[in-house]
């Protein structure tokens, strides 16, 4: 069988005993399927990524042994692609800009869900000689989506409803995640998504975007999220601390119990052999 994963983070901030639990998790998944694991640096929204944040992270990862098998990539180098994939979208129909500020989003007096305003596809109908600031992707004619997560089971979620017509290309020229994700997942040839459960929820977008564009969906697996001691998921924006690297091996291993890993013992690259061995979603 042929496997490629990958590990995608945001280096808004370093590593963190969240964050390297979405990596080991990858990494094990791919180990225990004889796959290859890709690193790919998410640093679309440059303004939120200092630099040599991607630096870090990846001495991080190689530090607890989580070597990719390719060199990394960065999607801040990757704008022709997303462009050339908006294109098609707008050219099927499937795209279009849309000139609303936030604040007239808001006067429009749209759903909220979580606290986001969903957009009520004002500019569906056209831009009537207003400037177009960001671009957006249909959902009124998908119907809800249903997909299978390998450790959540049976998930659905109607789009429209629950997010609306969601942007791609932001008024600050930025690409968005959604579209920059699916692009990349597809032309690196990734069968198997595994990341945060945090990120579940954009996993109905992402299956829209790669119906919209003619591209295959990976299989998706959502690990468990570490909380802080607020209960809240443990996040660079809520102050988790970045991963030490004196001890790599008691870093994977508090990551590993996460997973419902066994104890194991001896150097970092000992005990991931021992878990990749172990590994239960096969
Ligand atoms: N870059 C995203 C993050 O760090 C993860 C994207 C993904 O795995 O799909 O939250």
């Amino acid at each position: 069988m042929s496997y490629t994963g990958r590990f995608a983070p945001s280096p808004t901030g370093p590593l963190h005993a969240g964050s390297l639990v979405a990596a080991l998790a990858s990494w094990l998944d791919a180990r225990a399927h004889g796959g290859r694991w890709l690193v790919r640096i998410e640093d679309v929204d440059a303004p939120r990524c200092p630099p040599g944040l991607d630096a870090l992270i990846l001495s991080q990862l190689a530090a607890c042994q989580l070597l990719p098998d390719e060199e990394p990539t960065w999607q801040s180098r990757r704008g022709a692609l997303y462009q050339a994939a908006l294109d098609r979208l707008v050219a099927g129909g499937h795209a279009y800009p849309c000139a609303c500020s936030r604040s007239e989003i808001a006067q429009a007096q749209p759903a909220r869900r979580h606290g986001e305003l969903i957009y009520p596809g004002t500019c569906r109908q056209g831009l009537h000689g207003r400037p177009a600031r960001a671009w957006r992707l249909r959902t009124d004619r998908a119907g809800p989506v249903t997909w299978h997560d390998r450790r959540l089971g049976a998930q659905q979620q109607d789009v429209a409803q629950a997010v609306g017509d969601f942007v791609l290309r932001r008024a600050d020229g930025l690409w968005a995640y959604q579209l920059a994700v699916v692009v990349d997942d597809a032309d690196q040839g990734v069968t198997d998504v595994v990341r945060g459960e945090d990120l579940a929820d954009n996993t109905p977008r992402q299956l829209l975007l790669q119906r919209a564009l003619g591209l295959p969906t990976p299989r998706y697996l959502h690990t468990p999220l570490v909380l802080g001691a607020n209960g809240e998921k443990l996040s660079k924006q809520n102050g988790a601390q970045a991963l030490a690297l004196d001890d790599p091996a008691a870093a994977l291993q508090a990551a590993a119990r996460m997973l419902g890993l066994p104890e194991a013992a001896g150097t970092a690259a000992e005990r991931l052999a021992q878990w990749a061995a172990a590994w239960p979603f096969v």
